[in-house]
């Protein structure tokens, strides 16, 4: 019975598409009869707000959703990962890079270098001793990058299909010595011992990379199920900004948690638009593999909140 998890970064309230992706990542543990972990995704510290730690399980409980055990903080948790950049580090594969996201970005944009399907252009890779003590001479602390060399990694999504991407160099340690997602997110599955990672499909290409992490730290893997996304009417990956968005908005607009688990059940085709339902009266609905493919784009009357009368939220708790 394969063990799921959802990793919610506490910088905001969760929105629809994080609710989405939760109530998801519910059902494929439930059906199973399967735990459920919650963990913290919270190593960018500048961009954590601690009320969050609260208001996120608050938004899942107030959605019927539940989960086992206590929730793991990935700051908790530096020591175990420190453990595993060093064992990275040892197998040669690692090199420091002094790049900023700027000489990157225009890099990759120079015009005539054949770097099509490249993110990291390369540049640090092959620094000689001298190049490497005068880049670091000049103040700027390195990032340490983990060699992929371009090889592509495949893998059975059970939501989209069969994949495979190139995986290019990538930072496994950021310049602040902070350990960075690719290598958090592989450590974390395996030590909770997750087995099916359910996650938005944003982060699809991504799971390349964690494999041939896991695979270099001889880490189990588990099976992966990327989400559609919510996008805003305009296509871009749903925020904030876009509108009423979070259970809070959506109180606003006069729809209670219910409304909302509806809604969402719907946008998954698991009910039609309105029945009213319970987590657990999807269980026996749901299908991983049967789950829409394609995004959930939110029409702008929507996250207006359309013609509906408008109420305060001290008046619908
Ligand atoms: N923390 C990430 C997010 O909130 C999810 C990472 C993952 O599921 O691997 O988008």
């Amino acid at each position: 019975m394969p063990i799921g998890r959802f990793a919610p970064s506490p910088t905001g309230r969760l929105h629809l598409g994080n609710l989405r992706t939760a109530l998801v990542s519910w059902l494929a543990a439930r059906t199973d009869g399967s735990e459920l972990r919650l963990r913290f995704d919270d190593l960018d510290r500048s961009a954590v707000r601690t009320e969050h730690y609260g208001s996120q399980p608050d938004d899942l409980r107030a959605l019927g959703l539940d989960w086992d055990g206590p929730p793991v903080r990935q700051s908790q948790r530096l020591a175990r990962y420190r453990e595993a950049v060093e064992r990275l580090v040892a197998t040669d594969l690692v090199y420091p890079c002094y790049c900023s996201r700027r000489e990157i970005r225009e890099a990759v944009q120079a015009p005539n270098r054949a770097l099509a399907g490249h993110r990291y252009p390369g540049t640090c890779r092959e620094l000689t001793a001298p190049e490497r003590r005068a880049r670091t001479a000049s103040g700027r602390p390195p990032a340490l990058r983990l060699r992929g060399d371009e090889a592509e990694v495949g893998f059975a999504d059970l939501v989209v299909g069969d994949v495979a991407y190139p995986v290019d160099d990538f930072v496994i340690q950021r310049n602040d010595g902070t350990p960075a997602y690719h290598l958090v997110t592989v450590v974390d599955d395996a030590d909770l011992g997750v087995e099916l990672v359910v996650r938005a499909d944003d982060l699809l290409d991504s799971t390349s990379r964690q494999l041939h992490v896991a695979r270099l730290l001889d880490l189990p893997t588990a099976d992966h199920a990327h989400v559609p996304l919510v996008l805003s009417p305009d296509g871009e990956r749903l925020a904030k900004r876009h509108g009423s968005v979070t259970l809070d908005d959506r109180a606003v607009c006069g729809e209670d948690p219910a409304n909302v688990l509806s809604f969402l059940a719907a946008s998954l085709e698991l009910c039609p638009p309105g029945e009213p339902v319970t987590p657990s009266d999807l269980i026996e609905r749901f299908d991983l593999v049967r789950l829409p493919t394609k995004p959930l784009v939110l029409e702008r009357s929507f996250l207006d909140c359309g013609d509906r009368p408008q109420k305060r939220y001290s008046e619908t708790v």
